[in-house]
């Protein structure tokens, strides 16, 4: 049977068991079945070292190791060996080669050599190869294609490299194939010419060729994400349509006024859109989820607010939850501001809202004489308790977890309203995913007469020009920024360079006539506030600061932002770096200097900041850069972990199963027509084994 333990496979007894259980969550045989190779080595794809070039992507050698020794010390050392075939001699390189490497490595054998050149000072070589001896490789496999599996040490310990998992995998596809049962209705498969599920398993693991495998992996792919688009469609049928939610029947007094009367400028055609998309929303009597996504500056905030109102208006409590305490109390002081004329009632809790201040304002909002409430975390807290609660706003969606938003809907009869805002543009393909159950709305358009910030791209050997150009800023009363990355694995060089940055910035921009603020994570926190505050009120000209910077400031007069090593940073970080200028109304400017030589994805992300001030645009290459997993505000979805789809290069066929999954939803909410069977059996089933992603917002 297929949910037999695997130990008595043939092959496997109780120690290799326990192996793949711990290492790869592999228990039974029908988990085996689906741990896919994650690519093919094409046996007939062979070329040789005479004909590799600057294009070559991932290639196949076969050739010897003729030398192996280990050069250089601290950093620089590594693994250096010469591998030669008939036409020529290449370099590989291991960095931190571990110790079972050196030793399994044999000199003057025949090895399969597959991996990615890399051009180093004209000549090109290997760094991490996979190797492979050519007698193993040949271990017939039916085809010209074998597969490869992800292992571990542990598993090759106990004999399981990619080659003894194949064999594994081989032997339970000739057992088990015909226990492998259709999921999907008959007329699914013909409509999008699907090959079954037991003919897909058996090509994925021991393909007969090019054809049937790329055939077999489609369908597979296909099922993966139609399943989880149907538990989304389903979810998300269940959250807007079917389930009840508050009526804001009217647009009222408060909304209508503050509309015509106190905002201070004109929406643009997207706020406009997305407001009434949630006055729509929330006027049907259903639930609304509805995600707002939109570049940083793009006026989210009052569109929030008009959302607000609009509960008001209907008798309803407003709570907005953002994940900092400088951000809660920026958001405060500028809806303080533009409420200053209405009868609104608005207040800020946070950690450090005095206790009779909290004891006061938590009365209130439970006797519905306080209207808006924004804060931290503390808003969850099981004291704070509303009268009649309407409508949550998020801020900064990705920071908070499911289980903290749920117990804000808690707090209301009728689950309240909710609108999520993020700052971080995600594809398209992939908010489908991950918010697939939420409505969205975007707004991609900036309030008009904000000048695009221009980004410049500049070497270290051009530093002089650009300490130059801030201080012609400088001189115009305009502020800069100097960022400086840090990461854990480099912290003490990264602040060496940091202080080296700041005592050079120092020399060139002298007191009495220049100030500069400092700021890092290794300061107090009074100090960092301390010279923070500097900045913000304009004594200090110059801050240089690591990537605390990124959340939270907002310095209008700043125009230039200098990020240096920019080739370290990732693609969105220093999109959110420069946020943080551009917020005036003069030309604003962002710098990214770098050292002579990047890499190529380093060169993309530059040359991609340079050419867009696009959020969206940006995430997408970052998207097909760094795989979906790596996207800031994806971090722990679940929804991500993907057997073989690849939310970055199947966005046709993800966007084809999104339409199935909407359309049989349609008809058939809960799957109880007998057409959909099969879907509701294999969807109870995947649902068993992904629990943990079933409410996301
Ligand atoms: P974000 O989407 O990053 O939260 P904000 O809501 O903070 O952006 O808005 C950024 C700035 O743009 C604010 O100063 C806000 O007052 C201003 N703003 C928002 N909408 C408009 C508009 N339609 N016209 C002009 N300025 C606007
Ligand atoms: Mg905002």
């Amino acid at each position: 049977m297929l949910q037999d333990e695997i130990t008595y496979l043939k092959g496997v007894g109780p120690q290799r068991a326990e192996a793949l259980f711990s290492e790869l969550k592999i228990k039974t045989r029908a988990d085996l079945l689906h741990y896919y190779p994650f690519r093919y080595i094409d046996r007939s794809q062979v070329t040789t070292i005479q004909k590799l070039s600057g294009e070559s992507v991932a290639v196949q050698l076969i050739g010897k190791i003729i030398s192996l020794k280990e050069i250089g010390v601290g950093k620089s050392k590594r693994l250096s060996g010469i591998f030669r075939d008939d036409t020529g001699d290449i370099e590989l390189v291991w960095f931190k080669a571990p110790r079972w490497l050196i030793q399994n490595l044999k000199i003057n054998e025949t090895y399969v050599l597959f991996g990615k050149p890399t051009e180093f000072k004209g000549k090109y070589n290997f760094s991490h190869p996979e190797l492979e001896l050519l007698d193993e490789a040949r271990i017939a496999h039916g085809s010209e294609l074998k597969p490869v599996y992800g292992t571990t040490q542990k598993l090759i310990n106990k004999g399981l490299n990619s080659n003894g998992i194949a064999k594994l995998t081989r032997s339970l596809v000739d057992e088990c194939k015909s226990l492998i049962h259709e999921n999907l209705p008959e007329e699914i498969i013909k409509r999008f010419r699907l090959m079954s599920r037991s003919e897909a398993i058996a090509q994925v693991h021991v393909p007969s060729n090019q054809q049937q495998l790329e055939a077999a992996r489609r369908r597979l792919k296909f099922e993966e994400l139609l399943f989880i688009q149907l538990q989304l469609a389903k979810q998300k049928l269940h959250l807007t349509k079917l389930e009840r939610g508050v009526v804001f029947q009217k647009v009222g007094e408060l909304f209508n006024r503050f509309y015509h009367e106190h905002l201070p400028f004109e929406l643009t055609q997207a706020q406009k859109r997305v407001v009434k998309e949630i006055r729509l929303d929330v006027a049907r009597g259903h639930h609304m989820n509805r995600l707002i996504q939109g570049d940083v500056g793009s006026g989210k905030t009052v569109v929030a607010l008009l959302a607000a109102l609009l509960a008001i208006d209907n008798g309803y409590q407003v709570c907005m939850m953002v994940p900092t305490e400088i951000l809660a109390q920026q958001h405060f002081s500028t809806l303080t501001t533009l409420l200053n004329q209405t009868p609104v009632r608005l207040e800020l809790l946070t950690g450090s809202t005095p206790r009779s201040k909290r004891r006061h304002l938590l009365g209130d909002l439970l006797q519905g004489e306080l209207h808006f409430i924004v804060g931290t975390h503390a808003l969850i807290e099981p004291v704070v308790q509303f009268k009649n609660l309407g409508l949550c706003i998020i801020d900064e969606q990705h920071r908070f977890g499911v289980a903290q938003r749920a117990q804000l809907w808690k707090k209301a009869e009728l689950p309240p309203h909710v609108l999520v805002m993020t700052a971080t543009p995600i594809p398209r393909t992939l908010a489908m995913t991950l918010y697939g159950d939420l409505d969205i709305s975007v707004i991609d358009e900036l309030p008009p007469g904000r000048k695009p910030i221009v980004t410049q791209w500049k070497s270290d050997a051009r530093r002089t020009e650009v300490f130059q150009f801030m201080e012609n800023e400088i001189l115009k009363g305009r502020q800069v920024y100097v960022v400086y990355p840090l990461i854990a694995e480099s912290e003490a060089l990264d602040y060496k360079d940091l202080m080296d940055g700041y005592e050079s910035i120092v020399r060139r921009f002298p007191l009495p006539k220049y100030h500069v603020s400092i700021v890092h994570g290794q300061m107090k926190s009074d100090a960092k506030e301390y010279e923070m505050k500097q900045f913000v009120e304009g004594k200090t000209q110059i801050m240089v600061a690591t990537t605390v910077i990124e959340v939270g400031v907002n310095v209008p007069n700043a125009t230039v932002m200098v990020i240096e090593s920019a080739e370290r940073f990732g693609l969105s970080q220093l999109h959110q770096l420069r946020g943080r200028v551009g917020r005036g109304g003069d030309q604003s400017y962002c710098i990214l200097m770098t050292g002579v030589k990047v890499g190529n994805d380093s060169k993309t992300r530059l040359e991609t900041m340079v050419r867009t001030n696009d959020g969206f645009e940006i995430a997408e290459v970052d998207l097909q850069l760094r795989g979906p997993g790596d996207l800031a505000g994806t971090q722990q979805s679940g929804a991500l972990e993907l057997k073989i789809a690849d939310l970055a290069k199947d966005q046709v066929m993800l966007s084809a199963a999104r339409e199935l999954a909407l359309e049989i939803t349609d008809e058939d909410p809960d799957l109880t027509l007998p057409k959909n069977q099969l879907l509701l059996e294999a969807l109870q089933k995947s649902k068993e084994a992904r629990s943990d992603w079933s409410k996301i917002s």
